[in-house]
């Protein structure tokens, strides 16, 4: 293969250039020496600098020289003078424009062209530029004789960005494997016919997403060439139409965060949000209105903000939401229409539709496209004045969108929704826990670009690893479905076997329960053979809607839900709101850090009057079934003696004395509690560990930034201390459970059960899979290497010595 050596005046720009132009050819190393700057920072060239160079660079069949200015072309011919004249006679001084001649000559390289085509190749680099730019018309190429009368075909461009660099390299370094002349045109534009083997011809074609190209051949195997150059670009060139670096185009590879195991293969269908219908409704008055916009707007704020944390491209787009959620016209707007006597969303429905109006209305077509800005996120915050969930699945599919709040999971149906791709999102984000619980497959954290995938591309993933295909090829998608096979196959014998406790191999028996959201994962924790619901999280019921349930509807729903588990206990934790999940008709202030403010336990205390209604209906309920009450967000032990006083006056409202077998526990999610695990144990009957939240806490790393995912692993060595301090703190009496999502992890049951837990919660469709692991730990050993992964560095080595 030919070298190449980048003779310039800076190091940094040589070597940047480089490795753009590596870019190109994935996969095939041309090798490139850099003769740049006198050192890391200064400028300048070297003659003797630029011989080395050319003489690592050339492997036997000589090497391209480019070069940037002035003094860069006197070094590289004073160089050549000083080589030896065998070696002179292999290098080539090409005058082309360094980076897009760069490039060019790599692609050219790279597929085997000689040192004169190289060259050619990249002095006609600029081409490509000034053809778009309106330069004199690259001359038509003399029609080749071969090719005219060869084979040819017709294609699509399905890149959303066109045959740009990328994709366009992919075709020239495909077509020069064929012993066959390719050329190609643009029918769209009525281009003339280029060597499809020249990536400087192939950028003159100007070939735009929608265009359409044809391309012809002669030669030994121009049927050959053709055929490629038609499969990729059903490929989109192995670019796929904006395909995010962590998906992979046509074969397995790296993917995103494993949210939500099990396979799905399915076409991508975006999510719609679309105008709601608006409910006939009068005004309650100015001030009851105006206080729902800002609560709606509050939470389409911070919902933003979440999705705007994750970065990337999009960023700029949750900027320009948030500016328009702060517009003083469109609230002006609002405000007045309220005051006039309308209600909340007939007043922001029509002051949002009147700002987009108006942009429809501009001249310029950027501006005009704003509209659509404008009417995305008017739409999000009126599905917020009305409680709806912003996502909505419009045909069965792998549903694709940035993230999902805890409500839109909880509506996904896994009749429709055969997976789930999030651009944002972390696997411990109530969205994915509830993706989870609907059994649904989820890859999450992908990054922005994935939300560019053209609705109906094949898409294979992979919930447990987290591997997202695009476009699979037929054999990736074999491979695909006899994985779906063998997890079904484990799936049914773990499934014949779950209705059994799960008991050690050394005879220790471990409770599975399932964590419950709704009255369908009751059902579904029973039918999968969960011997408790071990977290009921009750604000699933105060989500969604635009006021409180009543004790009655409370009493309701929580007996329902015992009713499903046949009369299993329920630990129903009281209200976790705050964090990710707000609620609507409860304003809160702005928080800086809002995991770090008014949740759980702490927002209960703020609002005595929903707690006491809630301790009420769990009082009813717990005289008909058996009920365990647990307090989220437990920090100090005066909380608990607080919530354990509202306990008693709830019992003695009721009047009928005390439940019979209601247990009081709180959840361990806060490490100082962790810590202090001792001295809450003499007041309480259970812990629950809710290591989503304490990982969380513990590393510093926000459940719901995917940017942390590998970061906050809850089999940490310092969570798994915070753990065995629970345990320990425990003693004797007070049981220990954990109910977080290391619960379902398959490396988790031995260092748990090692740690002293004896019951795991996990959601529904995973019972039968944890109680498979239960089964197979003996407790002896288990102890003894959760004692060693303790003292381990990081979750890497707990990882590996669990052989996971
Ligand atoms: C936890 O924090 O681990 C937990 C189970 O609670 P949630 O995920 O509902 O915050
Ligand atoms: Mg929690």
């Amino acid at each position: 293969m030919v070298g190449l050596v980048v003779v310039c005046h800076s190091r940094a720009l040589a070597r940047a250039a480089v490795a753009l132009a590596a870019e190109m050819v994935p996969g095939k190393p041309v090798p490139i020496e850099v003769a740049a700057g006198l050192d890391e920072t200064t400028f300048g060239t070297d003659a003797v600098a630029i011989m080395t160079a050319i003489a690592a660079a050339d492997q036997g069949d000589g090497v391209v020289l480019l070069m940037d200015l002035g003094s860069a072309v006197l070094s590289a011919e004073l160089a050549l003078e000083m080589l030896a004249d065998d070696q002179r006679d292999r290098v080539l001084l090409c005058p082309a424009p360094l980076v897009e001649g760069l490039v060019a000559a790599t692609v050219a390289a790279a597929g085997g062209a000689g040192r004169q085509e190289i060259a050619d190749e990249a002095t006609a680099a600029l081409a490509g530029k000034q053809s778009h730019l309106g330069a004199p018309a690259v001359p038509s190429e003399k029609p080749d004789e071969r090719t005219r009368t060869g084979p040819s075909a017709t294609f699509t461009v399905r890149n959303p960005h066109g045959l740009h660099a990328r994709p366009a390299a992919r075709l020239v370094t495909a077509v020069r494997a064929f012993d066959a002349d390719v050329e190609i045109r643009n029918r769209s534009t009525g281009s003339p016919w280029v060597p499809a083997a020249s990536l400087s011809r192939v950028a003159t074609l100007g070939a735009l997403s929608g265009h359409e190209l044809e391309v012809r051949a002669g030669g030994r195997q121009a049927r050959a060439a053709v055929d490629q150059v038609v499969a990729l670009a059903g490929r989109a060139f192995d670019e796929a139409a904006g395909v995010p670096e962590k998906v992979v185009t046509g074969r397995p590879g790296a993917g995103g965060l494993a949210a939500s195991p099990g396979i799905g293969v399915g076409p991508v269908r975006h999510v719609g949000s679309g105008r709601p219908e608006l409910p006939e409704v009068a005004s309650r008055g100015a001030a009851a209105e105006w206080q729902r916009i800002e609560a709606a707007l509050a939470v389409v704020r911070r919902d933003l903000r979440r999705l705007r944390a994750g970065g990337g491209a999009e960023t700029a787009i949750f900027d320009a939401h948030l500016l328009l959620l702060d517009d003083a016209d469109l609230l002006a707007d609002v405000r007045s229409r309220i005051e006039q006597g309308t209600a909340a969303p007939q007043a922001w429905s029509a002051a949002g539709e009147r700002l987009a109006a108006e942009f429809d209305a501009l001249a310029d077509p950027y501006l005009r496209g704003r509209a659509a800005d404008v009417r995305a996120v008017t739409d999000q915050v009126l599905r917020s004045i009305l409680g709806l969930p912003a996502a909505a699945l419009l045909g069965s599919g792998v549903l694709v969108a940035p993230d999902l709040t805890p409500a839109e999971a909880a509506s996904l149906d896994p009749e429709q929704v055969v997976g789930v791709l999030l651009a944002y999102g972390s696997p411990t984000s109530h969205g994915a826990i509830l993706a989870r619980s609907r059994g649904v497959p989820a890859v999450v954290g992908l990054g922005p670009a994935v939300l560019d995938l053209p609705s109906g591309t094949t898409i294979a993933l992979d919930g447990s690893t987290g591997e997202v295909v695009v476009a699979p090829a037929a054999a990736v998608l074999a491979d695909f479905r006899e994985r779906a096979t063998e997890l079904s196959a484990r799936r049914t014998r773990a499934a014949a076997r779950s209705a059994a406790p799960a008991v050690t191999r050394d005879g220790v028996p471990v409770a599975v329960g399932a964590n419950v959201g709704s009255l369908a994962d009751a059902r579904s924790a029973e039918s999968n053979g969960a011997d408790l619901a071990g977290l009921v999280r009750t604000e699933f019921l105060f989500l969604g809607r635009e006021s409180a349930p009543d004790v009655d509807e409370q009493q309701a729903a929580y007996l329902a839900i015992a009713g499903a588990l046949d009369g299993r206990r329920i630990t129903l934790r009281t209200l976790d709101v705050g964090g990710d999940k707000p609620l609507p008709y409860v304003p809160m202030g702005a928080e800086a850090n809002p995991f770090l403010g008014v949740r759980g336990i702490r927002h209960s205390f703020e609002h005595p009057e929903l707690l006491a209604q809630q301790l009420l209906a769990i009082i009813r309920v717990a005289h008909d079934v058996p009920v365990s009450v647990m307090f989220p967000m437990v920090s100090t032990v005066s909380e608990v003696f607080r919530a354990r006083r509202m306990l008693d006056e709830a019992v003695a409202a009721h009047g009928a004395g005390d439940p019979p077998g209601l247990q009081v526990g709180i959840m361990m999610e806060v490490p100082a509690a962790a810590l202090k695990a001792a001295a809450f144990a003499p007041h309480v009957d259970f812990f629950s560990i809710g290591t989503n939240d304490l990982t969380q806490y513990a590393l510093a790393a926000e459940r719901g930034n995917p940017a942390l995912g590998v970061l906050a692993d809850g089999l940490d060595p310092g969570v798994l201390r915070l753990i065995d301090a629970v345990c320990r703190g425990a003693g004797d009496r007070v049981h220990v459970s954990v109910c977080g999502e290391l619960a379902a992890d398959e490396a988790a049951a031995p260092i748990l059960t090692g740690l002293g837990v004896r019951e795991l919660s996990v959601a529904p469709a995973a019972v039968p899979a944890v109680k498979e692991a239960v089964r197979a730990v003996d407790l002896a050993t288990a102890a003894v290497a959760a004692v060693r992964a303790l003292g381990l560095p990081d979750a890497a080595a707990v990882r590996e010595r669990a052989g996971r």
